[in-house]
């Protein structure tokens, strides 16, 4: 297969400009993002670099090899600036310009003064492969929460494109001064084949990380606790009944509500009041094993279910989730802040609708109320008299 130059920089100018849409669409949904301006501006100089050479001959050359160039390398510094932005880690300002600096005068040096493709190829590819290598890095040691498959398939492909890239300089250098465009051969054709797939992936890719983040953020905002990121009362609800329902054994319920802690509000503030809510929850989440299901019901109370655990066993989990209550403290200044917990059980046979549910939860809280009148820091189960 022979493909001629100018008509692979086309293609690139048209799925350049393509991907540019794809993301100024991206960017008009995902205002709030600022990284996919960023990868929008990238793939903008991607088709505007690429245009001066696939209409080489409506452009003066040293504006299509000059210019041309240094907008089509400016674009792995855009893509890259978006995705640290997205990732939230630090801009490496002083590794782009050493990257960019010298790549810019050596690729007007072969553009300008002595019409080197040699030099322009290897600027090229030297400065896109470290800027994408730097760009793949980040994504896969750094994927944002929830988002490591999608991140890690942006590293691969960041990280193909930069291979790639490197492949070609490294045939231009070795085809020497006398090559040209036209001439350059498979290595040509191979890189803009990888080019173009990688543009596509890359552009779906990214606007499916802004996209799977405010999904994420959606998620979160309708199931979550803001306070402590525990689950909320009716995200609870729904994968309760569904995990109490979907066993064949018994499930256990516990209701666990922090002692007297209106008190640690009214002597300490509410700031430090909430820094104890989310000690708790966190004890809590410690204590369970990873089948049980926690959630913040409201105020100082938490819900627990314990999937396929009879009422005995629930209760060595329940007794152990009281003890690390009662043994972890909040460090404020000299202070150090102790709470406990009161616990009430109930169980909901297997195969029970949510109805059920409701009625376990009136159960296990009046179980509760009847570990208060015990003594408080205690558990109790329904139908049966608080034990200390
Ligand atoms: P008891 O042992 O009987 O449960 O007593 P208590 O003081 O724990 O219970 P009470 O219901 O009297 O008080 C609960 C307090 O929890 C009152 C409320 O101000 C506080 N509270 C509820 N939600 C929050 C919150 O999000 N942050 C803080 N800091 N306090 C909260
Ligand atoms: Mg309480
Ligand atoms: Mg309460």
């Amino acid at each position: 297969m022979r493909l001629d130059a100018v008509t692979l920089y086309f293609c690139a100018t048209i799925v350049a400009a393509c991907c540019a849409l794809a993301m100024f669409h991206g960017w008009r949904v995902h205002r709030n993002e600022p990284a996919v301006r960023y990868w929008m501006i990238g793939f903008v100089c991607s088709a505007l670099g690429t245009l001066p050479i696939a209409l080489g001959s409506f452009f003066p050359i040293w504006l299509a090899r000059g210019i041309g160039n240094t907008v089509a390398v400016a674009s792995c510094a855009f893509l890259y600036v978006g995705t640290v932005l997205f990732l939230e880690r630090p801009l490496r300002w002083r590794l782009l310009a050493a990257i960019y600096v010298p790549a810019f005068v050596a690729n007007l040096y072969g553009a300008v003064v002595i019409d080197s493709l040699v030099l322009r190829v290897a600027s090229y590819a030297v400065a896109s492969s470290a800027t994408c290598l730097l760009m793949a890095a980040a994504l896969w040691r750094h994927p944002p929460p929830g988002q490591g498959s999608l991140a890690r398939f942006l590293a691969v492909c960041w990280t193909t494109y930069a291979g790639t890239a490197l492949l070609r300089g490294a045939a231009a250098l070795q085809a020497g001064q006398t090559v040209t465009l036209q001439t350059l051969g498979p290595a040509q054709a191979f890189f803009f084949s990888v080019l173009l797939a990688i543009m596509i992936l890359t552009t779906v890719g990214h606007l499916l990380l802004a996209g799977q983040r405010l999904q994420l953020r959606l998620d979160a905002l309708a199931n979550r606790d803001e306070l402590t990121g525990l689950l909320n009362r009716r995200a609870f609800q729904a994968l309760a009944v569904e995990a109490a329902a979907g066993g064949k054994a018994a499930s256990t319920l516990m209701v666990v509500d922090i002692d007297h802690f209106k008190t640690i509000n009214d002597r300490y503030g509410h700031l430090v009041g909430d820094l104890v809510l989310r000690s708790a929850a966190a004890t809590l989440q410690d204590g369970l094993r990873k089948a049980d299901i926690l959630a913040r019901a409201g105020g100082e109370e938490f819900w627990v279910l314990a999937p396929q655990t009879a009422q005995a066993e629930a209760l060595g989990l329940a007794e152990r989730l009281r003890r690390a209550v009662e043994g972890a403290a909040v460090s404020i200044g000299s202070e150090t802040i102790h709470i406990t917990v009161s616990i009430g059980l109930s169980s909901i046979a297997a195969q029970d609708e949510a109805r059920d549910l409701r009625e376990a939860l009136a159960e296990a809280d009046a179980a509760m109320y009847a570990a208060k009148a015990g003594g408080r820091n205690r558990i109790s189960v329904v139908g049966v008299p608080a034990a200390a």
